[in-house]
């Protein structure tokens, strides 16, 4: 028997983009089980197969990982080929790696598939170059949500000089503000919030470091949503960034 799991990504909403071996995967699919951050389109790659919904959003119904993990163990042991399909890419803050090792480990074969990370997909719906010459020259993709109490090197990601990528922040703003700013960021450094990149409903706002917290209040800012913050979420033309950048060295 051959125990195989897919760790597939779908990608941030739009079905367009979706990889081509994102699809095989879904073609070859008997049994699917699906994120909540997932667009439901994308089944229709898949539309004789078994799906199961074992979506966890923060504050909502969960499915503890622990029968997620036995799910798919028990599929793969029963020889189906199981897709675990989940929202942007499986191994951006998407417990991809966790749950290759441990099906690994019980000697399932397991194949990662890469999907486009909504932090990715966020910044270039809205025309941000996340990396701009003369302006950035990184990028740094963090969470603000943790599960224990490590603390992120707000200092280092205040003054690195790349563009930051925050997942997860749309109840930490007050905080991350606070830190960036502590950090030595300056105040006017320019931000953009993307909610529901990709997807019909997307909307973006366009703030800076001190106001982005006001900023998204009114603007009612929901989950799932991305920050961008750095030179280059100053506009979407590549001009205003490098305007933006030349007179902060000015
Ligand atoms: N593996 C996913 C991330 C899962 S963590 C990926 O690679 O994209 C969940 C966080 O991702 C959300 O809180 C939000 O910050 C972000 N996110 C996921 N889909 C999004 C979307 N369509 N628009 C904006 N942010 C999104």
């Amino acid at each position: 028997m051959n125990a195989k799991v897919w760790l597939v990504g779908a990608g941030p909403g739009d079905p367009e983009l979706l990889t081509l071996k994102a699809v095989r995967a879904l073609r070859e699919a008997e049994v699917v089980l699906i994120d909540d951050l997932v667009n439901e389109a994308v089944l229709e790659h898949c539309p004789a197969a078994r799906i199961i919904a074992v979506g966890k959003r923060g504050g909502c119904r969960s499915t503890p990982q622990a029968f997620i993990h036995r799910l798919m163990l028990r599929y793969a042991r029963q020889g189906k080929c199981v897709v675990r399909l989940k929202g942007g890419d499986p191994c951006i803050f998407g417990r991809g790696g966790e749950e290759a090792q441990w099906l690994r480990e019980r000697g399932v074969e397991v194949e990662l598939v890469n999907g486009i990370t909504a932090g990715l997909a966020g910044a270039t719906q809205c025309d941000i170059p996340l990396t701009l010459r003369g302006v950035a020259r990184g990028v740094t993709l963090v969470t603000a949500h943790t599960q224990d109490d490590s603390q992120l090197n707000w200092r280092a990601l205040a003054q690195g000089g790349t563009t930051l990528v925050i997942y997860m922040g749309v109840a930490k703003l007050g905080e991350i503000r606070e830190q960036l700013l502590a950090g030595g960021m300056a105040a006017d450094t320019p931000v953009a919030m993307i909610e529901n990149a990709s997807l019909p409903g997307q909307r973006e706002c366009r703030s800076d470091l001190t106001a982005m917290e006001d900023d998204a209040l009114g603007f009612q800012l929901k989950s799932p949503a991305i920050l961008v913050i750095g030179a280059v979420a100053a506009a979407a033309t590549q001009v205003d960034s490098i305007g933006w950048a030349a007179d902060r060295l000015a």
